[in-house]
């Protein structure tokens, strides 16, 4: 809060000086940009602040605060009879190779449900660890499938883990991950879900829709600092994978041994980035948990979209299928459109958007979430409205595939 009054005090007295410089960029309180990106993201005040002390790693309240943090991440997932959570050091994708690597075990056979690239990281993980595995793709535009799912899984006996991807942040696509969760169960097959991208803003609770580990990380829609990530487990199904983790650094049930028995981590723990999330989990529950965060993405992702389409521009994903986490926009056709142009005169106005992933269309993204609300997506359209006038684009109406009409 000190933070964010001493810079618009200074944009103030700038803004009162003589020289107004040309239009001033949009600035977040400590004069970063805004970042409308998958992550990092922009994060409060507070929990830039929150980093500001050094910790030894067997300081007390330390201790006490990674037992907080991991209670309180259970009870977002409403595990609280069935889950525990284990943290680990580095950024989400560590997290996804320690679930995969934990559970299904080396007789086991994964089936990666696929609709993106971090579907297709999860395949390129299960063969790094040497781990059998078949694919249940759908295109990058369509939601996974709980039929084909339900057929492979009666098909083919050798199946004993299903790895989905909640928001697959490559489109910003929402997958049915309640129907999925329901037809493994019914299986009897162990459901592993990516809920990277999601975890904090769209609900997903244990108590009603059954999965055996989820993993996610601390700067996505939990708004702490990066180089962080957690696995919510369930307690039998993690006992139950002792041994099985091909590295001894992404090794689930020894890291949760280790935290059971003294409460601390094996390894340097990313001290300052707990302290973060420890404030960020506050915010969190400040804004009414998962009901309230979700709430304030989904009215940023409308805004967003709204305003996008009034400037001519196409989403790649009907309304009922996108998450409000993160949204893909066709590449206008018009060749004045140049997208490396927008992108560097946009991060001029102090806006950050993010290329496109997809191999099914020229893309862009523009996030929903962190930090930000309405007033930002508001600016975000006007720097955006305000760049295209400077390009000279009219027409922002995308590239029609060949022999392709309409819509
Ligand atoms: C961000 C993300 C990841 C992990 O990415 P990192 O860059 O390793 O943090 C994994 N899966 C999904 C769906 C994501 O959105």
């Amino acid at each position: 809060m000190l933070l964010e009054v001493a810079i618009r005090r200074k944009v103030l007295t700038f803004k009162k000086g003589a020289a107004m410089p040309t239009p001033a960029a949009s600035v977040s309180p400590t004069g970063d940009p805004w970042l409308l990106t998958p992550g990092p993201l922009t994060t409060s005040s507070k929990v830039k602040e929150a980093m500001l002390h050094d910790l030894g790693a067997r300081d007390h309240g330390f201790i006490e605060i990674n037992r907080r943090l991991r209670e309180r991440l259970v009870a977002i997932a409403g595990g609280q009879d069935s889950h525990v959570c284990v943290p680990l050091q580095g950024s989400g994708t560590f997290a996804v190779e320690a679930m995969l690597g934990n559970f299904v075990p080396q007789d086991g056979k994964v089936l990666v449900v696929m609709n993106g690239a971090y579907g297709l990281r999860m395949a390129k993980i299960c063969k790094y660890n040497r781990r059998i595995m078949r694919i249940l793709e759908t295109p990058e535009d369509r939601p996974s499938d709980p039929v084909a799912l339900d057929r492979t899984l009666t098909e083919d006996r050798e199946i004993t883990h299903v790895a989905a991807v909640h928001c697959e942040t490559t489109s910003g696509i929402l997958n049915p991950i309640e129907a999925i969760a329901e037809v493994t169960a019914r299986h009897r097959r162990s459901l592993l879900i990516d809920a990277m991208s999601a975890f904090g803003a769209l609900p997903l609770d244990a108590r009603r829709v059954p999965f055996d580990a989820l993993v996610a990380s601390s700067n996505k829609c939990l708004e702490g600092a990066p180089g962080l990530g957690f696995c919510i487990a369930r307690q039998s199904a993690l006992e139950a994978s002792a041994g099985n983790s091909p590295a001894l650094s992404l090794d689930l049930h020894d890291q949760w041994q280790a935290m059971e028995s003294n409460g601390q981590w094996r390894f340097t723990p990313p001290t300052h980035v707990i302290l973060a999330l420890d404030q960020a989990l506050k915010e969190f529950e400040a804004e009414g948990g998962v009901e309230g965060r979700g709430a304030r993405y989904r009215e940023n992702c409308r805004l967003l979209v709204q305003g996008m389409r009034a400037l001519g521009f196409e989403t790649l994903l009907p309304d009922a299928l996108q998450a409000p986490i993160i949204v893909t926009f066709r590449m206008p056709a018009d060749p004045r459109f140049d997208f490396e142009t927008f992108y560097d005169a946009l991060r001029g106005r102090g806006y950050v958007i993010y290329p496109g992933k997809l191999t099914v269309a020229p893309s862009f993204r523009i996030g929903c979430i962190g930090r930000l609300g309405s007033e930002e997506i508001r600016g975000a359209l006007a720097a955006i409205e305000d760049t295209l006038a400077e390009m000279g684009v009219v027409d922002c109406s995308p590239y029609r595939p060949l022999g392709r009409t309409g819509s």
